[in-house]
């Protein structure tokens, strides 16, 4: 089969011939060979290579009979999406390079967003590490995995800035600030992409949801964006840009419109930014029939859409067909040009030569790497490690936890024993019957030195509507039909002869996610009543809260002694929150958005602006200042929060100037003590003001953060480096400058509690 394909390459205008041109520039080779491939295809066939289906269900052997497989062979589809397993992929790969007239070969994506058969936490769970390594190693392992099945491309990262805990898809994002979002961007991108794309076990990234889909009106999935320029370039575009600096492969549209027009036909954005000021040169996709949308936002029918999507920039249509079935009478009208056309051509050719599938179309499809390398042993046990450290101690009054692995433990609740929702949302190669629950995992740490036992208690909703909602994926929460009070009392009775309670309720995980946005971000309220029942027996009460997003638990806060939150932590969920549970690990995630007292604060950020009627620090109401009646300003926890088994000592900051000019750095730098008596991880984190500005500039920005290992008793010195480049901002016409003056410069471990220091710069 190779040897036959091979041949054809040889044919395709000398194509191997220039491979000292590799070394001198990449892009250019790339782009010639393209261009060779380019010269011998009809129109139909360039189509054909904009034109991304999804799968559908192929099932092993029978990709010869599928639907798919007659367009793959009359070359109308340029790459699949969603197909999962080796063999499969193999199968269909062959259609492509056999029996279509080209041969061109197909690009495999898939929606690898946390892990592939191994799951990581998700991605706002994995922010919280904070630890830039342990995100690269995820994607790392998520490639190696992946590749080994045949996919060659992953639609991650997804690096949309959010402020809004009641859109669901905060879950697949890094939380609300731009700088770690940025950080997370490149790191994931490195760990998909590697140094060298051409391995077979680095794959193909794609930023996305290009662009601000994290800032819908009213927080409801898929609503329009609105927002000023100023806002867009310094509060929401960074992490996008960041990932272009770092080589992404692809960027995927978003379903919104921004000023007006719909992203997927967006020219300002998919041109004139992305490619002419931040010189992106891979192809942009689009999200999932995005452009076929764009008629229900009113900008014409599939005909008009499509020729627009194409002129905005955009290279490949994502189910939607616009491309394939208009294009063609299009370009009869003299609506878009023939260059358009093979401009887009050119750029999903340049990709599938760059990761090589030229050279050897079933590269990434190694049944015997798949067979070692998919859900082992090594790469189960990186993922706990990295669940672990994903946890937020919100809460832990009395040093309840850690708890000993000695007397009688009671798991009561909806998310106890429950391994299909431990994932979380978008896990598409993820088989949940493998996950541990937390039952499990409890039951694997304690071995035979306690006794775990265990009452589901209540179901996640008594709103049995909203439980079917949530339930589509796979991801059943068995549903007990029986009434609230008898789950409540056979909760009590497991729980009468135990010495701790570990209370394991949130949300399920497709409460969050796509098309999951919530207006209510409470506990449901029959998890509340059973959380009521469960206090009054009097015994230590310890919340282990799964959520995809912010959840507005005062009144838990306020009641519960000790809540650990552990987001959704994937395929080694259980094992890794007993881990922490029993002191094994020492919790040292931050929240990476902010938490609100209610869902009526919404949006709420760290990062917002003064007003001219700030409230003074401290105060809840002042008539005329910029405040609630009903609520404090306060967020329950801030942005950067998070405790530990141990404590923290910050000392004052020192500066190495107070005064300075132009090109000079400034560095500042902090004493970190644990005073505590566990070793633990601190994450530092450097906030800074820009007092005075030609436009209005947030009360902080983070510029830093390092995540520091302290023995019990362990002090040292932690620096930050500042220049000048760090400290600009975009002015009110959008170029990025640097404005002398007063900075404050703030230290501490979150966003709230910070030491401080002020410099004047010239
Ligand atoms: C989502 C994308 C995803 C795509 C393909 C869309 O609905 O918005 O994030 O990559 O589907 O599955």
């Amino acid at each position: 089969m190779m040897k036959k394909y091979a041949v054809f390459l040889l044919v395709l205008g000398g194509i191997f011939s220039s491979c000292s041109n590799v070394a001198n520039n990449q892009e250019d080779y790339y782009s010639s060979r393209a261009d060779s491939v380019l010269s011998l295809m009809t129109l139909e066939e360039k189509l054909g290579q904009l034109n991304l289906p999804a799968a559908g269900d192929i099932t092993t052997g029978q990709a010869e009979s599928s639907n798919i497989a007659e367009k793959i062979k009359q070359g109308k589809v340029g790459g699949l999406f969603n197909l999962k397993s080796a063999s499969k992929i193999r199968e269909v790969q062959r259609i492509a390079v056999e029996e279509s007239r080209l041969k061109i070969p197909l690009l495999f994506g898939m929606d690898v967003i946390h892990g592939y058969e191994t799951l990581f936490p998700i991605p706002l769970g994995l922010s919280s590490s904070w630890d830039m390594e342990l995100v690269e190693k995820s994607a790392r392992i998520a490639a190696i995995e992946a590749s080994a099945d045949g996919i060659n491309w992953t639609f991650s990262p997804m690096v949309d800035v959010s402020r809004d805990p009641r859109w669901g898809r905060v879950s697949e994002g890094n939380g609300e600030d731009p700088f770690l979002g940025a950080q997370i961007a490149k790191a994931m991108i490195k760990g998909y992409q590697g140094d060298d794309l051409t391995l077979e076990n680095t794959i193909m990234a794609c930023v996305k949801h290009f662009a601000l889909y994290g800032a819908p009106e009213a927080g409801r999935d898929y609503n329009s964006v609105d927002m000023s320029r100023q806002r867009m370039f310094n509060e929401y575009f960074l992490p996008y840009k960041a990932a272009v600096e770092a080589g992404v492969g692809t960027v995927m549209t978003s379903f919104n419109d921004i000023d007006g027009i719909p992203a997927s036909g967006n020219k300002w954005l998919m041109t004139d930014l992305l490619r002419d000021q931040w010189g992106f040169n891979g192809f942009v996709v689009t999200d999932y029939t995005a452009i076929n949308e764009m008629i229900d936002h009113g900008m014409g029918n599939l005909k008009e859409v499509s020729a627009m999507a194409l002129k905005a920039g955009v290279e490949m249509d994502m189910v939607g067909e616009g491309f394939l079935t208009t294009l063609e009478k299009s370009l009869e009208e003299g609506k878009v040009s023939q260059n358009q056309i093979d401009e887009a051509v050119r750029r999903i050719l340049i990709a599938k030569f760059k990761l090589g599938l030229f050279e050897d179309p079933y590269k990434y499809a190694d049944p015997e790497r798949s067979k070692r390398d998919v859900f082992n042993a090594e790469h189960r046990k990186t993922a706990r490690e990295i669940a672990s450290q994903t946890f937020v101690l919100l809460k832990n009054e009395n040093n309840i936890l850690p708890i000993k692995r000695e007397s009688t433990i009671a798991l009561i609740g909806p998310m106890a024993d429950n391994k299909e929702n431990m994932a979380g949302t978008w896990s598409v190669a993820g088989n949940f019957e493998k996950a541990i629950s937390l039952r499990e995992g409890l039951e694997n740490a304690v071995e035979d030195k306690a006794k775990v036992v265990y009452a589901r208690g209540s179901n996640i909703t008594s709103d049995s509507v909203l439980e079917s909602r949530v339930s589509i994926f796979g991801k059943p929460t068995y549903r007990d039909d029986r009434p609230e009070e008898e789950m409540i009392k056979e909760a009590l009775a497991a729980a009468k002869n135990a010495d701790v309670i570990i209370a394991a309720m949130g949300e399920s995980a497709e409460m969050s996610g796509e098309a999951s946005s919530r207006s209510d971000i409470e506990i449901p309220e029959n998890q509340r009543n059973l959380m009521k029942a469960l206090l009054k027996t009097g015994k230590p009460v310890i919340m282990v809260m799964f959520t995809g997003r912010p959840l507005a638990i005062k009144w838990e806060s306020e009641n519960v002694p000790a809540i650990l939150n552990v987001w959704f932590a994937g395929s080694e969920a259980g094992d890794a929150i007993a881990d922490v549970l029993f002191g094994d690990v020492n919790p040292s995630g931050k929240l990476t958005a902010t938490f609100p007292q209610n869902v009526g604060q919404v949006p709420i950020f760290y990062n917002h602006k003064n007003t001219g009627r700030p409230l003074p620090e401290g105060e809840w109401f002042q008539k005329f200042r910029s405040n609630y009646l009903d609520v404090s300003n306060d967020p329950l926890y801030p942005f950067g929060f998070g405790l530990s088994y141990t404590s923290f000592d910050y000392s004052d900051i020192k500066l190495s100037a107070a005064d300075l000019e132009g090109e000079q750095k400034l560095t500042a730098s902090i004493e970190l003590k644990n005073t505590g008596e566990f070793d633990g991880a601190e994450v530092v984190q450097l906030y800074v003001r820009d007092l005075v500005g030609s436009i209005t500039r947030p009360v902080k920005e983070l510029k830093g953060f390092q995540k520091v290992k302290l023995k019990a008793g362990e002090s040292k010195t932690i620096t930050f480096e500042l220049t000048k480049e760090d400290l600009k901002f975009y002015n009110y016409d959008i170029d990025f400058v640097f404005e002398p003056g007063e900075f404050e410069i703030m230290i501490g471990g979150n966003s709230r509690d910070v030491k401080s220091a002020k410099i004047n710069w010239k």
